[in-house]
This record gives C-alpha cells, sequence and structure tokens, in this order.
C-alpha cells in the first residue's frame, strides 16, 4: 500500500503500471478525505485513452509511478465537501483530464484551465497537497468541483465516459476554429477514439465528413455507422491526389509519427489542420504545402471545464454518443495491447464495479 500526505485517509481499490511497460495490476492506494470543496464519486465507468497507453509506456518521458490511468471517468457522488453547492449525493457526474489549476491566470479566469501554466492532470500529476494524482481505473475518485461535470440524463454512463478526454479533445478545436459550419468540409485523420467521436460531431453539425486512414478496413463501417461522406486511405496516392484542396479543416488525431505534407494538400487555400494526436517523435512537416496553400497549422489540448459541460449538454440533446467495447478490468493488458495494435471500436471502457470480485 503507498502512503501519501496524512489527509489521505480513504482506501480505494484500483489497478497500476508500477514501472515503464509493466503490467497493470491490482493496487490499493488512498485518496484525500473528502475536502470542503471536493466531490467524492464511486466510479462507474472509465474509458482507454491512448494518452493511458503513453504513459503505461513511458513514451513522453514524464509517467509517475505507480500509475493509475484513466481520465474519462463517470460515476455516481457520494459525499461533498461544505462548500460545494452545484453537486450533491447521486448526481451523475464526469471528471476529464483536470484535477487541478491555479484558479488565478487568466486562462483559469476564462475558464481554460487546461492551458494554466500549473494545470495539474488527473493521473501522474501533483495536486495542491503535494500528492501524486491516480486516475480512474479505480472505485473511487476524490476531485475538486470546478473539475468535475455533469452527465445528461439521456446519456448513459459508459458511452459517454469517451466525451470526458476524447469527446472534448475534438470539441474545442472544432469550435475555437469555427469548423461547426454546415456545409464545410472537415477531414478527420485517424479512426480511433477520438476520430470517431469528430465524425460524429461532423455530422451533427451537418459537415461534409472525409475520413483520412491509414486502414481501408475501416471504410465500409465509416460510411455506413458513423456517416462519413468520404474515404481516403493514406497510403493509397492516387486517393490523396483525387482529394487534393477539397477541405476546409482537418482534424489530425494520429498517435504515432507521420508525415503532415500529404495531409496538408487535403486542405483548400487557407485551410487550417489541428493537431491534437500527441505522438513521442515530432511530425514531419514539410515547408511547400504550408507556403503554397496559405495554410495553418494549430495545435490543441483537451477543453477547458466551461466548454466540457457545453460539450456535454450538446451530446445530451443530439444524443451524440461513442461506440464503445465494454470491458472488465482483468482485461486491461488485453485491451491497451489491442489499442497499441490499432485494434479497437472504437474506445475500450472498463466497468469498474465489474472487477470488486477480482480484486
Ligand atoms: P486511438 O484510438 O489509438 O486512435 C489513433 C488512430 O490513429 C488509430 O485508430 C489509427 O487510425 C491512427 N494511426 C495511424 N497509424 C498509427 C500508428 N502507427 N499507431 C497508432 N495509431 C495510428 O487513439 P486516441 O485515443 O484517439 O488518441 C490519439 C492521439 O491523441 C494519442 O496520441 C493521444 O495521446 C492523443 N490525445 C491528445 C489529446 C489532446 O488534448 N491533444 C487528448 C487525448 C488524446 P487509422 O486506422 O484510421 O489510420
Ligand atoms: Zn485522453
Amino acid at each position: 500500500m503507498t502512503e501519501t500526505t496524512p489527509n489521505h485517509t480513504q482506501t480505494v481499490n484500483g489497478w497500476a503500471a508500477l514501472e515503464a511497460n509493466g503490467k497493470i495490476t491490482p493496487f490499493v492506494f488512498k485518496r484525500r478525505k473528502t475536502g470542503v470543496d471536493d466531490v467524492t464519486i464511486k466510479i462507474i465507468y472509465c474509458g482507454m485513452c491512448h494518452t493511458d497507453l503513453h504513459h503505461v509506456r513511458n513514451d513522453w518521458g514524464i509517467t509517475l509511478y505507480p500509475l493509475v490511468p484513466g481520465h474519462e471517468i463517470t460515476g455516481v457522488v457520494t459525499e461533498v465537501g461544505s462548500n460545494v453547492s452545484g453537486f450533491k449525493v447521486g448526481d451523475r457526474v464526469g471528471v476529464g483530464c483536470i484535477a487541478a489549476s491555479c484558479l488565478d491566470c487568466d486562462y483559469c479566469r476564462d475558464s481554460q484551465e487546461n492551458y494554466c501554466d500549473k494545470v495539474q492532470f488527473t493521473y501522474s500529476g501533483i495536486f495542491w497537497d503535494g500528492s501524486i494524482t491516480y486516475g480512474g481505473y479505480s472505485e473511487m475518485l476524490v476531485a475538486d468541483k470546478r473539475y468535475v461535470v455533469h452527465i445528461p440524463d439521456s446519456l448513459p454512463m459508459d458511452a459517454a465516459a469517451p466525451l470526458l478526454c476524447a469527446g472534448i479533445t475534438v470539441f474545442s478545436p472544432m469550435k475555437q476554429h469555427n469548423m461547426l459550419q454546415a456545409g464545410k468540409r472537415l477531414g478527420v485523420v485517424g479512426l480511433g477514439g477520438l476520430g470517431h467521436v469528430a465524425v460524429k460531431f461532423g455530422k451533427a453539425f451537418g459537415l461534409h465528413v472525409t475520413v483520412i486512414s491509414t486502414s481501408p478496413h475501416k471504410e465500409k463501417e465509416a460510411k455506413q455507422r458513423l456517416g462519413a461522406d468520404n474515404f481516403l486511405v493514406s497510403t493509397d496516392l492516387k486517393q490523396m491526389q483525387a482529394g487534393a484542396r477539397s477541405l476546409d479543416y482537418i482534424i489530425d488525431t494520429v498517435a504515432a509519427k507521420h508525415s503532415l505534407g500529404p495531409i496538408l494538400e487535403l486542405l483548400k487555400v487557407s485551410g487550417t489542420m489541428v493537431l491534437v494526436g500527441a505522438p513521442d517523435k515530432p511530425v514531419d512537416l514539410p515547408s511547400f504545402p504550408l507556403i503554397f496553400g496559405k495554410r495553418v497549422v494549430a495545435g490543441s489540448l483537451i477543453g477547458g471545464m466551461t466548454e466540457t459541460q457545453e460539450m456535454m449538454n450538446l451530446c445530451g440533446e443530439h444524443n451524440i454518443t461513442c461506440d464503445i467495447e465494454v470491458v472488465k478490468p482483468d482485461y486491461i493488458n488485453e485491451a491497451l495491447d489491442r489499442l497499441g495494435r490499432n485494434d479497437v471500436k472504437y474506445r475500450f471502457v472498463i466497468d469498474i464495479a465489474a472487477g470488486k470480485s477480482m480484486l
């Protein structure tokens, strides 16, 4: 058992990687007692983001071990602190990537907490009290009220869980870059967890959506199930050339090193590509497709709390949920392996309650 700080009095069962590339194993640890601003949550489901895999493998060289991954958390409130008015026991809530921010900078004041330079994440971060944060591959979470959102009643708790990271990560740049305009042409690179939600947002807002993928076998489902209008295999030169200058915007969700050059050629003049995928090595960015098309490449990191709630509400109204495969905690290692092999449609979600008997 890991001891953290003295206020950590609540014992929690979870699942952790103890070292880089280590297998995920049952792990008992402590969380802080519910503070005045805290919301304590019985976790019901937790999505498995590719970022979890990057962290388990220490791809980015920043992982703190033991690592309890998981930042696509849905659950039910079991206790609230005395300063909490927006949440009550029994509420259906979600927690995404953010555990803490300074609350005082321009970005925090503007609810862009994700860009606060003191932001701390739901796992592998350092909370205000000095403790290492542990994520949602666990039975219970104590979260500051500022980083908790309501889940609309119309959304199922399992298929809504990935919205807390995958959903907001594609929604935020779509809003920022004014992409949510009916009739515009959107390209989505990489049809995985993030990508499939981007396709759904695009279709919900009336855009023409093209999937750009390394996996030809995903075409049928992309069109029939997700409603994509077009599908380009990125390794097929002819298809890529035929798509030149056809798109207004592109969201690139690819988790591995690749070249942006051929993808940029798909943008119209002045088109914008937003990178949200976070490969461990720099992507290739040739200058010619940029300068000959006056194109823009931008980045984006998850989203702020106000827009996370806005996105959740929109998903409730438009009935947007994720396509998921629900797994039990004893399947986490296999699920991570499959995620690394690009073998998931399109998000694994852990049924946390099913793990009780396995601890
Ligand atoms: P995912 O489910 O694994 O999807 C990634 C997709 O990229 C795959 O489905 C695949 O689509 C494509 N791909 C092509 N070549 C690949 C390769 N060699 N290895 C892996 N994928 C390849 O991952 P995700 O959860 O959507 O996350 C995608 C990336 O976004 C990760 O790097 C993650 O860390 C990052 N992320 C960033 C933010 C942010 O705030 N910016 C937030 C969350 C996640 P095709 O088969 O269609 O080619
Ligand atoms: Zn994530």
